[in-house]
């Protein structure tokens, strides 16, 4: 059985590493700006696409807009308490098994979970909202119920959104301490993700270790080139594989 082979290999395992996908936060009722459907119905709605929208350049040139779209479709999708998978993620932490997960979404879930150690490569909705001049920080509640554009209370400028927005620089410290991450992994963890995601073709050339677990459902081109490969959701996997893995345990105790 699939789930307890992984089991094993976790358990012999010393540094796991999650790169969590953009199927993940999808799971979890999120509706991504790269699935089709989404961006049509959202180039429909204003005229522009996600990727335009949501661009530095937007959000200088034509701020009510851009707000406009990143309250409707962005922060109107926060929620506070994160789904199974990435509960299983915290489990997975506090078993002593994952030592740090490494995300690109925008919604903190592996935090609210209760994840220790993450990197949000391009930052998340709650943290570093700031007013580019003063550099006041606000919080993710003051943008996402302004009637109009959030400002400054103080200098009456936008605020800036804490996260990457499509043109900008990404936190290269961020990046590259996520890089040491995956360069000491002896096992990683592929949740929600494909091997030819952009997130993977990024990580992959640190792994130096022997197993890429990839967790995803349906196939994909290059899921082959995993050394394991769960064709199923995170959101069942994950679970499934924690359970394997207390079984491991509980054996070993008497
Ligand atoms: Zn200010």
């Amino acid at each position: 059985m699939i789930y307890r082979q992984i089991a094993e290999i976790l358990q012999k395992s010393s540094y796991v590493v999650c790169l969590s996908g953009r199927e993940m936060i999808v799971e979890d009722g999120i509706s991504s700006m790269r699935n089709m459907e989404t961006a049509y119905s959202i180039e429909t709605k204003y005229d522009y696409s996600p990727e335009e929208l949501f661009s530095a350049q937007f959000f200088s040139t034509r701020v009510e807009k851009f707000y406009e779209f990143y309250q409707n479709e962005v922060l109107n999708q926060a929620k506070e308490d994160p789904g199974i998978s990435f509960q299983a993620l915290a489990e997975l932490e506090r078993m002593g098994v994952l030592k740090a997960t490494i995300s690109r979404q925008l919604f903190d879930f592996p935090k609210r979970a209760g994840c220790q150690n993450v990197y949000d490569l391009h930052g998340n909705i709650y943290e570093k909202n700031h007013c580019p001049r003063c550099g006041r920080e606000y919080p993710m509640e003051y943008l996402r119920d302004a009637k109009k554009v959030p400002l400054c209370e103080k200098c009456r400028i936008p605020i800036h959104p804490g996260v990457t927005l499509v043109g900008e620089m990404i936190n290269i410290g961020r990046m590259t301490k996520a890089a040491e991450e995956v360069s000491k992994a002896d096992t990683l963890l592929l949740a929600g993700a494909y091997m030819k995601s952009e997130m993977a073709q990024q990580f992959l050339k640190y792994y130096k270790g022997h197993s890429v677990i990839l967790i995803h459902s349906g196939s994909a081109r290059g899921d082959q080139d995993a050394d394991y490969f769960i064709s199923e959701q995170a959101k069942v996997a994950l679970p499934a594989i924690i359970e394997e893995l207390k079984l491991l345990r509980a054996g070993q105790d008497t």
